[in-house]
């Protein structure tokens, strides 16, 4: 038998935190919306909840779950992406210290750094984090208190090398934190790889059905837990409970997402390698990605986000107004397909910085659709 800790991830991503309802054997839990728990004398708390904002059974079966298939010890959750990035930053960072920042990270977390938290005297400095060399150059220049990787990165899927990463950071005395959004746990645990934090918009995949904003924290390391725990008290950007348990929801069905999310990827990322409009396309699944070899080594799958090259602006900006499956929205990650213009859309607050995205880039998220029809709207929208 296997015991619950030994759990392997799809059974952790659907029982994890969802014991029955003890009183009246919900096997589904209920959602908590009370914002008040009554107290056996004062102080006398029945299960350790007070208030909302400190603590909400729905909120604790999330983070229960976000933990377990993390494989983390400690995960907080909150009512944004942003809003967890900005939690650990403020939990980490005092003025002063440096951000090392991979260079094509998502457009809000350069502006959080950058805007918000620039002028409280965090310094930034960005590196193309897939390229070791650069890297270790950049920090022995001088050492980042904090270094914030994304892979496969926003839009460009470019790929680190976590545990390497883990090393060169860890020897600087740096906290390694990956953002694991578009990988997700089912396919890559940056954790187990050496990385001290990770974070998620849990608005996209983990969430998965773009009807719910959130955000996530997870880490090891208690010092750091303790702190990330006081300020998601003290500041107080939580999720609420509808929103913690619709997260919970998609993610009891994340591993047949991602593995047919990865799937169907995979079969338009092949079809647009075939197309004479197309100028290149950016798959860490395809064997002349840059980063395919340490993909294989540290993904167990490619994941649902391929990003295509036009032959100009114009071209990149036609193709994605000339798609009709895919709709032409921000975000990603949802069972729905996606078409993205990254130049001004996603990515329009990083224009002329280090940070910015080439204009002949589009960005898909694929779905899980039929994927023959998936396949024909993007030859049509090429075509167009
Ligand atoms: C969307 C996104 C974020 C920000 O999350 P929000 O939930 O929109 O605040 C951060 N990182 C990545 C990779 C994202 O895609």
């Amino acid at each position: 038998m296997t015991t619950d800790a030994a759990r392997r991830f799809a059974s952790l991503a659907v029982h994890a935190g969802q014991d029955p309802d003890e009183s009246t054997g919900a096997v589904i839990p209920p959602v908590h919306f009370s914002t008040t728990f009554a107290q056996d004398g004062i102080g006398g708390l029945r299960q350790g909840y007070e208030y909302g904002r400190s603590g909400n059974p729905t909120r604790t079966a999330l983070q229960t779950q976000l933990a377990a298939i993390e494989g983390g010890a400690h995960a907080f959750s909150f009512a944004s992406g942003l809003a967890a990035e900005d939690t650990l930053l403020r939990a980490a960072l005092a003025p002063g210290d440096e951000v090392l920042l991979g260079s094509d990270v998502y457009g809000g977390t350069y502006r959080l750094l950058a805007r918000v938290l620039g002028p409280w005297g965090v310094r930034l400095r960005v590196v193309d984090m897939s390229d070791g060399d650069a890297v270790r150059a950049a920090v022995a220049e001088r050492a980042p208190r904090l270094m914030w990787v994304e892979t496969p990165s926003n839009p460009l899927l470019r790929i680190t090398d976590i545990a390497g990463l883990a090393r060169i950071g860890h020897d600087a005395g740096a906290l390694v934190v990956v953002d694991n959004t578009f990988a997700t746990p089912a396919l890559q645990r940056p954790l187990a790889l050496g990385a001290d934090v990770v974070v998620h918009s849990t608005t996209k995949y983990l969430g998965g059905h773009s009807d719910v904003v959130g955000g996530a924290l997870v880490v090891n390391d208690e010092a750091l837990a303790e702190k990330i725990g006081f300020l998601q008290f003290a500041v107080g950007a939580v999720s609420g409970p509808l929103d913690a348990w619709l997260t919970t929801r998609g993610i009891k069905t994340l591993a047949v997402r991602m593995q047919r999310h990865s799937e169907n990827a995979a079969a338009v990322a092949a079809f647009l390698t075939s197309s004479d409009r197309v100028a290149r396309v950016f798959y860490p699944g395809l064997a002349d990605h840059p980063g395919h070899d340490i993909a294989v080594r540290q993904m167990s799958g490619f994941g649902g986000i391929v990003s295509v090259a036009l032959e100009s602006g114009p071209a990149a900006r036609r193709f994605a107004e000339s798609t009709r499956l895919f709709q032409l929205a921000e975000s990603l990650g949802g069972v729905e397909s996606l078409v993205n213009y990254p130049d001004a859309m996603t990515h329009a607050s990083v224009r002329g910085t280090d940070a910015a995205v080439p204009v002949e880039v589009v960005r898909l998220s694929v779905g899980i659709e039929d994927v023959d029809d998936l396949v024909d709207d993007l030859d049509r929208a090429l075509r167009a």
